[in-house]
């Protein structure tokens, strides 16, 4: 008899967006003639950047012919762009990391949610919550998170993020193994400053933990003493693994190509005590489960790093970020709490009289015919608030505005 893996049934079979997609479609059931405005989903809205798309049709043409064709490339991605990784993304920064410290992946997501098969099932885990699902779910799928109740996973220790601590976690008092942290972050659209970043490498190095950052909204940050990378912290490279994605950076949601940071100094103890690195571990997997990012999007975000890119993908980034801009005053104009916007895509807005997230949502579905995130869905600590994303078009997010301005008075 195959037995399943009964990990899988503990997870709620109710993912957010299709509860939030089934709430939309009975409103639009009963208001037909409504035109609904979703600043909900966090997926992005402008087309790929001129130097990126002259790039995929000259890689295209390329495959057309034979000399150009290419097939299976290297699992750890091709070195003409993990060699613009390190010339762009870290050197300025004064980070020196070695091209196999840089593995290729087809969006953060995968690596995200693959990184913790390098450790035991029974390391103990620690998110900011709220969170990004995906760390706590790949987690559960092979049973290290326990059993839930109330939306609470046993073996996962929570570490609220709330307006009362500048939504960045308290160190635990006690020890954790793992902890997975994201900044700028998804949903609250705040930030961590290098010193308590610094707190963090710093418990982890002498706890030997692990930290898996995710920088996936990095090229938002508008303030160069907001660190990019943990790197930027001395001893991270110790004890910390980082994942990037292009899909926000450039729109390559679609595209799909992202990287992950693997340090060779970076190790993991046996049960009898010997150190293990965990690179070689990880190009071992990529080399067993992963055959790659097709060269196509390999080119695509190689032209991301040339002058034209550069500049393309910061006017559309711009872009975004003036919606955010406005969202932000136009709320606070209107007496909300509004925190996050300011380096990061995503506003987290805290609904007004206590109400709860969904109940707000529900209200402003209908009085205002816009369309929010509950914050709860990403936590138990994101009751009492809903996510607002600036990656609309600009006109949509004006007149949701102005919507939800007329409906609150
Ligand atoms: C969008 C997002 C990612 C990246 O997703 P990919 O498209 O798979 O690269 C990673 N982490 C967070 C927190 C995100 O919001």
């Amino acid at each position: 008899m195959a037995l399943v893996n009964e990990h899988f049934l503990k997870l709620p079979s109710n993912y957010l967006f299709a509860d939030i997609a089934k709430k939309v479609n009975a409103f639009k059931a009963t208001h037909p003639k409504a035109d609904v405005i979703s600043l909900g989903i966090g997926d992005v809205t402008q087309p790929l950047c001129p130097a990126v798309v002259e790039a995929l049709h000259r890689a295209t043409d390329e495959m057309a012919t034979q000399a150009g064709f290419r097939g299976y490339g290297p699992e750890q991605g091709y070195d003409f762009l993990r060699e613009a990784i390190l010339k762009n993304d870290f050197l300025p920064r004064g980070i020196h990391l070695d091209i196999n410290e840089v593995f290729i992946n087809d969006g953060a997501k995968s690596d995200t949610g693959n990184i913790q098969e390098l450790v035991r099932w029974d390391n103990s885990i620690a998110v900011g919550d709220p969170i990004y699902p995906v760390y706590i779910d790949s987690n559960v799928m092979i049973g290290r998170a326990g059993t839930v109740e109330d939306g609470r996973w046993s073996n996962v220790v929570y570490m609220p993020c709330t307006a009362e601590n500048g939504f960045v976690p308290q160190i635990p008092d006690r020890r954790v193994d793992i902890i997975y942290l994201c900044y700028p972050n998804n949903p609250t659209g705040t930030v961590i400053s290098k010193e308590e970043l610094r707190k963090w490498v710093n418990y982890a190095l002498k706890n030997d933990a692990i930290i898996f950052y995710d920088a996936a909204y990095e090229a938002y940050i508008q303030d160069d003493s907001i660190p990019h990378s943990i790197y930027e912290i001395r001893g991270a490279r110790k004890c910390a693994i980082e994942f990037h994605s292009y899909s926000k950076t450039a729109g390559f949601t679609g595209v799909r190509c992202g990287y992950t940071i693997v340090p060779k100094d970076i190790t993991a103890a046996t049960l009898t005590g010997e150190r293990i690195a965990l690179n070689p571990l990880w190009n071992r997997r990529q080399c067993t489960k992963f055959n790659g990012t097709s060269y196509l999007s390999q080119r695509a975000a190689e032209a991301i790093y040339t002058p034209e890119g550069k500049e393309q993908v910061k006017a559309t980034i711009g872009y975004y970020m003036r919606n955010a801009h406005v969202m932000k005053q136009t709320l606070t104009r209107l007496g909300m709490e509004v925190y996050g916007g300011e380096h990061a895509p995503y506003l987290w807005v805290r609904t007004p009289n206590n109400s709860g997230s969904w109940q707000f949502f529900e209200e402003m579905l209908y009085g205002a015919h816009v369309v929010c995130t509950p914050g709860v869905g990403f936590g138990p600590s994101g009751e009492g608030y809903i996510r607002l994303t600036a990656f609309g078009q600009q006109e949509q997010t004006e007149e949701a505005l102005q919507r939800i301005e007329t409906w609150l008075k």
